[in-house]
């Protein structure tokens, strides 16, 4: 029923076009913190990028962080490489088949190798993540909290109870059962079965699920409990000589590593005080400042404010870890989303 209904009404996504498990795990670490819709024009560049593993173990750091600038949670992107690397290196470059080999590479947790066997090999591995959570949820009408140990063993074993059954059912020919059950449980949780306002009445399993029978289908899963966030405060400088800007690269071990910016430091809000000897803590004596923009953003629990000023600096051949760029240079180079969003301030 609910296969029948995937087969009929699955959305056309260019990862579901292909068996190949190496464009379907691209996909689904892209999909781990992105929308289908952002990680679709990315996905297509990608694999027009780099279509094989092989290609992935190659590409310079510069070029594969290029391809991902703007999804963020950039430990994804290097994981990517490090397990393209050992499977060249252990796999003779053929993506594994075994769950537990998948599940050994770097970046890949139970949901991606499940996701990864299932879809690729047929494989009657389980799957469970937000959207799966949320069906299970809701058709077995489980009333506790899904990230409480207890429940979430419940619900991995429910998710691996019906892809075992789905692989002992005798399937349509061209039906890969595995890899459509869990496709299905999928699209169900992203398109009828979704957070707020299901849509019950289209939906394939209507007549089997317990909210919907009981009415608390809108009340499940029950809500996590959301982290307190905290406030952080930045001041960044956007410094041009002669058509130049001075970027710094973050180094490794950092939260969005590897990646440019421009020079920023950390400072006690409010952001208005205090410029002159941020600069100087980061060696920059600066002259003739004004506000540049301010923004905002979120990173897991905090609420970042960076406050970016163009300035000119008096000490120019005193810098250390600075690089000098022009506007075509910085355009090749991968940045973090804030201070992408500062050179685009800069050069509107
Ligand atoms: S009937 Fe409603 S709540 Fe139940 S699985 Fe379908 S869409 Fe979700």
């Amino acid at each position: 029923m609910l296969v029948g209904w995937f087969e009929q009404n699955a959305r056309d996504l260019p990862w579901r076009r292909t068996n190949d498990p190496y464009a379907i795990w691209v996909s689904e670490i892209m999909l781990q913190q992105t929308q289908v819709r952002t990680a679709i024009p990315y996905f297509e560049r990608w694999m027009r990028a780099l279509p094989t593993v092989e290609s992935l173990a190659r590409i310079s750091s510069g070029r594969l962080h290029k391809l991902w600038e703007g999804l963020g949670y950039y430990t994804r992107v290097r994981n990517l490489q490090k397990s393209a690397r050992m499977i060249c290196q252990d796999h003779n470059a053929q993506f594994p088949q075994q769950y537990d080999a998948v599940r050994a590479l770097p970046g890949i947790g139970p949901y991606t190798a499940g996701a990864i066997c299932s879809i690729a090999f047929n494989q009657p591995t389980p799957i469970l993540d937000g959207n799966v959570i949320r069906v299970l949820s809701r058709v077995f009408a489980i009333t506790s909290d899904p990230k409480e140990p207890r429940t979430n063993t419940l619900l991995w074993q429910l998710a691996e109870a019906l892809v075992t059954r789905a692989a002992r059912l005798s399937p349509p020919s061209g039906c890969l059962p595995c890899s459509a059950l869990n496709q299905s449980l999928m699209e169900l949780g992203a398109t009828l079965c979704t957070p707020r306002s299901p849509s019950c009445p289209l939906c394939p399993v209507q007549p089997h699920c317990g909210a919907r029978q009981r009415g608390i289908q809108e009340q499940l899963p029950l809500p996590a409990r959301r982290p307190a966030t905290t406030q952080r405060h930045f001041l960044a400088f956007l410094v041009e000589h002669k058509e130049r800007y001075l970027v710094r690269q973050r180094p490794d071990g950092m939260v969005n590593a590897h990646l440019w910016e421009f020079p920023n430091a950390e400072v006690k809000a409010p952001l208005s005080t205090k410029l002159d000897a941020t600069a100087r803590k980061m060696g920059l004596r600066i002259i003739d400042r004004k506000p540049l923009c301010t923004l905002k953003h979120s990173i897991t629990r905090y609420r970042i404010t960076l406050a970016a000023h163009r300035a000119e600096v008096v000490n120019l051949g005193t810098l250390a870890d600075g690089h000098w760029f022009t506007r075509r240079q910085l355009d090749r180079l991968a940045f973090t989303s804030a201070h992408r969003q500062i050179l685009r301030a800069a050069t509107l």
